[in-house]
């Protein structure tokens, strides 16, 4: 089924992100994770893309492995450090394993890249290369509540945004946030600038201290002092971080869904565990 029309059915929904494995000794547990979370049923489930493409094919086969149990599906794909045939083949491949939904992405620059060999500079050139090989794809993009990192400001941001929309992307997921006014004072303003395209809510559930550097370095999200307090409080044992780490979480989706933000995606790590709890913490309220 395709994203869009899920974010259409006017009904809440909850979803999960995995991401494949670095190397193949890990792959077979991955597969494992993904179908442990398929098991949930979520409204879909998202594949991410190794930065670079090395393990692109894994993206494949765990986007194909997802479908093949009769659950919906999102696999990412990056461009700006891959040449456009090898864009092209990861298309051929999405379309060839029925993959319907493709979240479109610059990528990140790798450090010491050479920007002659560059032959994709924003993510709404890869959209138009979607487009271009014309397969029927649903294209999502990413977007970023307190703007992102590289753009000089968020005015600036918003419409970049926008050009992505413009050019076929027909929905957004946001990066990670961890105050929800954040992303309800971001969405005011892509609606002034006109974006209108359903914007995902990414929720990361912080289950364990050590993931909060990783985050804030992806992220470079700003920490409410009403989370930092947990993580002083709770930090220092990985049980009680968990506990508190998945309510902080839940409260925000129940917000979410209280101010009528109807498409949450959580960033599950790879952790069906967590998953599964934060489903059941909200199983009456996205009617599961
Ligand atoms: P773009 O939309 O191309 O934006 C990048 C920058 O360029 C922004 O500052 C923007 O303002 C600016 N810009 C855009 N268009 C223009 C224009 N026309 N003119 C001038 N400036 C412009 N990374 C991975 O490697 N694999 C993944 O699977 C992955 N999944 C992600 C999922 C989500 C939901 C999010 C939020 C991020 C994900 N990322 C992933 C990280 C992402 O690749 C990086 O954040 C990357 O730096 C930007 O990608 P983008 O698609 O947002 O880029």
């Amino acid at each position: 089924m395709k994203i869009i029309d899920i974010l259409n059915s006017g009904s809440r929904s909850l979803s999960f992100e995995v991401f494949p494995p670095k190397t193949g000794e890990t792959y077979d547990k991955m597969k494992y994770v993904s179908y442990k979370i398929a098991e949930l049923h979520p409204s879909f489930m998202s594949v991410t893309y190794g930065a670079g493409g090395g393990t692109s094919q894994y993206t494949v086969d765990i986007a194909k492995g997802i479908k093949s149990v009769g659950e919906n599906v999102i696999a990412h794909l990056t461009c700006v450090s891959s040449t456009r045939e090898h864009v092209r083949n990861m298309l051929d491949a999405y379309q060839e394993c029925g993959i319907e939904n493709i979240l479109a992405l610059r990528g990140d620059i790798p450090e010491g890249f050479n920007y002659d060999e560059m032959q994709y500079r924003y993510a709404s050139e890869l959209i138009y290369e979607i487009k271009d090989h014309g397969g029927d794809f649903c294209i999502g993009g990413a977007c970023y509540p307190e703007k992102h990192p590289e753009a000089a400001s968020s005015r600036e941001d918003i419409q970049n945004l926008k050009t992505k929309v413009d050019a076929g992307c027909e929905f957004l997921t946001t990066q990670m946030f961890f105050d929800n006014d954040v992303y309800y004072n971001f969405l005011y303003r892509l609606r002034e600038a006109g974006v209108e395209v359903p914007v995902i809510a990414g929720i990361m559930p912080i289950t364990h201290p050590s993931q909060i550097g990783k985050v804030l370095d992806i992220s470079k999200t700003a920490l409410p002092q009403r989370f930092l307090r947990i993580v002083d409080t709770f930090g220092d044992s990985p049980q009680t971080m968990r506990q508190a780490g998945i309510a902080f979480a839940t409260e925000q989706i129940i917000d979410l869904f209280a101010n009528g933000v109807n498409a949450v995606h959580v960033y599950s790590m790879n952790k069906p565990d967590v998953a599964a709890e934060i489903q059941a913490n909200v199983s009456a309220i996205i009617g599961k």
